[in-house]
């Protein structure tokens, strides 16, 4: 099935004609077919290709009147800033936030398109970055480009003059290293630049993007992000002649204390999860709900089954993530030789907290499941980054909600926390609520969440059709 294209019936409240959306429909899909065939890899090996995205990025903005900034804090490694004037009516700007780095990707993988091609075949636009998420930069570029074309429409210099119905400024950035902690981005900025971000609000990644559950589709705003803290753990020993095994041989010790960390621990419901599982359930039928109802409950094999008969496996994953401090072992490292009994092992673990959770917490539930192999393991905390919320009430979420309602009316907008962390994590420090917003309708079948640093990643033309408008109504309807 395929979704229909815009028309007045069903193209949402902004007053733009069809063939105006249609042209910017071309625009944005030939623009992020060029933007993934920019490989702007995070570890950059050599540095170079993010300032060549961030480059490009500004050229387009450019070619549409606007006279955006690249900042490169390290050579090679580029972002790009742009400022749409409003009369100055409104208060603070509204923040279109995005990253324009991409994880690694190996044609030899199994790629149906060449990751680093841009080809728009089937209904998809292929590659590496479609999801995340030069997509969604695509969607903020065109918005940009309808704003910018308001403001020439009426005589005015977009990039200098306020655009017309704006009473906030918009701005516009897109950072590099995101991928990588964002310290050479979006940190490095808040540092030294924060009047690049500093806004009342903004949209980022990841939110917005429909999920089918129980037969009814779901967008889930993200408001939320778990926090995240990686540790090293050295697992102590004693080194031995293969010949005669022994009990506190380091490997066999660290795959003990690996099997007990991973072991998944009780779920936890944060209050925007309550809110999420409240609001879905109130969405459903009555015997879909009481299925919902047990998957937060204490019994763990009823809580499976039922996240099993209500949703696809992925999403299952996804939820089963974000009702529980998770610890995701991902590193191993033992012994020398095969008949050298090793004294010493190393586990690095991935660790994502709800809010509530402390890093201090942390540590000692991290005690507790080692148990009686806690005094042979020392633990060194690699990285800490505390839980991130913004209010899933209030002008911009409720804006949020009737943009979606407004162009699928059979649409649930719901609250949601995201397992993983963003740049959301470096505005913070300024103040900046941000949700993750990158509105696409998706066909029922698509298993989105998967294609997130996966192999053919793609999004789809039909999609990204559906989200321009959604995002181009929240943008002037939060700045009008
Ligand atoms: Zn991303």
């Amino acid at each position: 099935m395929s979704l229909p294209a815009l028309t007045p019936a069903n193209r949402p409240s902004s007053a733009l004609p069809v063939a105006a959306w249609e042209a910017a429909h071309g625009h944005l899909v030939a623009f992020l077919g060029d933007l993934i065939r920019i490989p702007s890899i995070n570890p950059p090996d050599p540095p170079g290709p993010e300032l060549d995205a961030a480059r490009y990025i500004a050229a387009e903005l450019r070619s549409f009147g606007l006279e955006p900034e690249v900042v490169e804090p390290v050579p090679g490694r580029g972002s790009v800033f742009a400022r749409l004037h409003g009369d100055g009516s409104g208060g603070d700007p509204f923040l279109l936030l995005s990253h324009l780095d991409v994880v690694p990707a190996d044609r030899d993988d199994g790629w149906t398109h060449g990751p680093f091609e841009g080809d728009v075949a089937d209904g998809y636009v292929w590659g590496r970055g479609a999801v995340d998420m030069k997509g969604m930069v695509a969607l903020e570029v065109g918005v940009m480009r309808l704003l910018a074309a308001r403001a020439r429409a009426a005589g005015l210099d977009p990039a200098h003059d306020p655009i017309p119905g704006l009473r906030r400024d918009v701005l516009f950035a897109c950072t590099a290293d995101e991928e990588n902690g964002g310290w050479q981005g979006a940190g490095w900025v808040v540092d030294n630049r924060p009047e690049l971000l500093r806004a009342a609000g903004g949209v980022n990644e990841a939110g917005g993007v429909s999920a089918e559950i129980g037969g009814r589709r779901f967008y889930p705003i993200q408001v939320a992000e778990k926090g995240h803290e990686v540790f090293r753990i050295r697992v102590r020993g004693a080194w031995g002649h293969g010949s005669m095994p022994r009990d506190d041989n380091a490997l066999v010790l660290a795959a003990e204390a690996v099997r007990r960390l991973a072991t998944p621990g009780e779920p936890r419901i944060t209050p925007v999860m309550r809110r999420l599982l409240d609001e879905v359930a109130a969405a459903l039928r009555p015997d879909q709900a009481a299925l919902l109802g047990a998957v937060a409950g204490d019994d763990p094999r009823r809580s499976e089954a039922a996240l099993r008969a209500l949703c696809d496996p992925v999403y299952a994953r996804t939820l089963r993530a974000l009702v529980r401090d998770t610890i995701s072992p991902d590193v191993f490292h033992a012994g020398t030789k095969y008949n050298v009994i090793p004294g010493e092992a190393t586990i690095e673990i991935d660790i994502r907290t709800l809010p509530g959770t402390t890093p201090d917490d942390i540590r000692e539930e991290l005690l507790v499941r080692l148990g009686d192999l806690a005094p042979a393991c020392e633990l060194e905390r690699v990285h800490s980054a505390i839980p991130v919320e913004a209010p899933a009430d209030g002008e911009l979420y409720d804006l949020l909600r009737a943009a979606i309602r407004a162009a699928d009316p059979d649409g649930v907008p719901v609250p949601v926390m995201a397992p993983f962390a963003t740049d959301a994590k470096h505005l913070v420090r300024l103040g900046v609520p941000l949700y993750g917003f990158s509105p696409l309708r998706l066909e029922p079948d698509e298993r989105f969440v998967e294609r997130f640093h996966g192999v053919d990643e793609r999004v789809g033309v039909d999609a990204l059709r559906w989200g321009l408008p959604v995002l181009y109504d929240v943008t002037s309807t939060f700045c009008g």
